[in-house]
């Protein structure tokens, strides 16, 4: 548990589901007031908010699209207008679309870029006017993947998105240093979610990615959600421009274990 989180508000992308679900109760565990931001998943988001209060917890539910400025506003808005400030941003909300390069289409490329990339910069954005224009040192988490580092063919559009968003963490912690905001990124690696639920749930492509780990398991999203406490809260106060990676050694090279090469 850490103390200083107790009364703090956040604002969570995509957290209908899979990670940022994971993320969300964990920061209204630590006490935190949260804004669930969903999709198009009312239902899975309720059902957390609901959760939450009936645990003594305060979060609501809110519909907005991260790839539309005015959306993304309209997040932090809520959480001024419901809890009285903001203190943490957290950029989880993700897609990929899987297809040779060579055959992705423009639209499919622009919409997993948008979402991603355009999606973390306007959270960012949104989040650091509202630290600059208040003089509160704010926090700002983005979630990229194991790909920021790792290219994965067939998947160019995700892989690009999350080498973007390495450099927007550095570049945007670089920048605001000094006003007291940090901004950091978590890698995870293969966890299981909504997103891959369908390829774990068959033994053989379970096995088959956790050839690639060198921990040989995939990952559980508390295990992430656990790391973005840890950013969030004051433990990991002079920590920014970090990526931490949460992929049981994914980006390790795991052909080379056993000296191998
Ligand atoms: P998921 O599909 O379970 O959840 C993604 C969430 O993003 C969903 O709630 C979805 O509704 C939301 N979302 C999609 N488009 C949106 C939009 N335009 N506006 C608002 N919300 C939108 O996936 P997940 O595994 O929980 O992924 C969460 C994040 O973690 C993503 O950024 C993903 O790239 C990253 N990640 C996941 C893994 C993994 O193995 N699961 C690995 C590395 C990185």
């Amino acid at each position: 548990m850490y103390k200083d989180l107790e009364g703090k508000v956040a604002v969570v992308t995509g957290a209908s589901k899979g990670i940022g679900k994971a993320i969300a109760i964990r920061l209204a565990q630590e006490h935190m007031k949260l804004v669930f931001n969903y999709h198009s998943d009312q239902n899975g988001a309720q059902m957390a908010v609901d959760q939450i209060k009936e645990n003594g917890g305060d979060a609501v539910a809110v519909q907005a699209d991260v790839s539309k400025e005015d959306d993304v506003n309209k997040l932090v808005k809520t959480a001024v207008d419901n809890f009285g400030q903001l203190d943490l941003f957290v950029n989880n909300a993700g897609m990929e679309k899987e297809s040779p390069t060579h055959k992705l289409s423009l639209q499919d490329w622009k919409k997993v870029i948008d979402v991603n990339l355009t999606g973390t910069f306007l959270g960012t954005k949104a989040a650091l006017n509202y630290f600059l224009d208040h003089k509160r040192e704010g926090n700002i988490i983005n979630m990229s993947s194991v790909h920021q580092k790792i290219s994965w063919p067939h998947f160019a559009d995700y892989s690009a998105s999350k080498g973007g968003s390495m450099l927007l963490t550095e570049t945007v912690a670089k920048e605001y240093a000094n006003k007291g905001i940090r901004v950091n990124s978590i890698a995870p690696g293969a966890i299981n979610t909504p997103i891959n639920a369908e390829k774990f749930a068959d033994p053989k492509t379970y096995a088959e990615t956790a050839e690639l780990v060198p921990m040989a398991r995939i990952g559980k999203p508390e295990e992430v959600a656990a790391a973005a406490a840890w950013l969030a809260s004051t433990e990991s106060s002079y920590v920014t421009g970090e990526t931490i990676y949460v992929d049981g050694g994914m980006q390790l090279y795991p052909e080379f274990a056993n000296g191998r090469g």
